[in-house]
């Protein structure tokens, strides 16, 4: 079948250790609410009208859990698992070194353990990355953040307006995240956001104002909250 539109590609970092959490099960497959985190943030995409194919990166003790979870819950658009790497950035580079896409496609990036990405809000950045190329979600921050240097004082207290958050998922064009990923090799350059590899090439990244339900599940805590987050989604027949 011929495609008028490029095609988009949602990369699913999720080979993490999952250390902070503590526990046997790592994190992306603890359940929240009888589903694994994993699948909560897959169904989004799934759903999501626009994403042609989703690729993961998992570890590869996981590999096999993974591909059960794949036909259990009828994720149709992973066409893809991949053996992570050391760091996210490693985990991402081998997704991409294995996909086929042509310089106008776009691919997502986002961390398997982001369950609340809503639907049309990744349409509306793959909108934004059409126009820009390069588009993130962020928030902003809603503390005063203020620095220290070391040593157990601070040294100074940033401008809040300035500063942002930065969220998943990340859109890019194909071209741009490709020429990013290998120069970031190239230079041995390692960043735990992929925008700024391609910042690094001199584009720009355009912001797109996150929500402040787009949390990372990294902590116990985390967990406890993306609960509540969830029953509320669910009472608004979101998810
Ligand atoms: O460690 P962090 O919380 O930044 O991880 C963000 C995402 O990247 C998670 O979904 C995690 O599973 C993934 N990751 C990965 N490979 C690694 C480390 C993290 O795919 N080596």
């Amino acid at each position: 079948m011929s495609r008028s539109r490029p095609k988009v590609v949602a990369i699913i970092p999720a080979a993490g250790s999952g250390t902070r959490i503590g526990g046997e099960i790592k994190k992306q497959f603890l359940p929240l609410k009888g589903k694994p985190i994993i699948v909560h943030t897959l169904q989004q995409f799934e759903h999501c009208s626009e994403v042609d194919e989703v690729a993961m990166a998992i570890p590869e003790s996981a590999l096999s859990d993974m591909e059960t979870v794949v036909v259990r819950f009828r994720l149709h658009k992973v066409n893809k698992i991949i053996i992570g790497g050391k760091k996210r950035q490693d985990s991402v580079g081998n997704v991409l070194d294995r996909l086929t896409l042509k310089d106008s496609d776009i691919v997502l990036v986002h961390d398997a353990v982001r369950p609340f990405v809503e639907t049309k809000r990744i349409s509306h950045l793959i909108k934004i990355c059409r126009e820009y190329d390069a588009a993130v979600f962020a928030v902003q921050p809603k503390d005063t953040i203020r620095r220290s240097t070391g040593g157990g004082f601070f040294d100074q207290t940033l401008d809040r307006t300035s500063l942002w958050l930065i969220q998943t998922p990340q859109a890019f064009r194909a071209k741009l995240l490709i020429k990013a990923f290998e120069k970031a090799k190239k230079d041995k350059f390692y960043s735990t956001d992929d925008a700024a590899l391609v910042e690094r090439l001199g584009v720009k990244v355009r912001i797109v104002e996150g929500n402040y339900d787009n949390i990372k599940i990294t902590t116990p805590e985390d967990l406890e909250l993306g609960a509540l987050i969830l029953d509320r989604w669910r009472a608004k027949g979101i998810m």
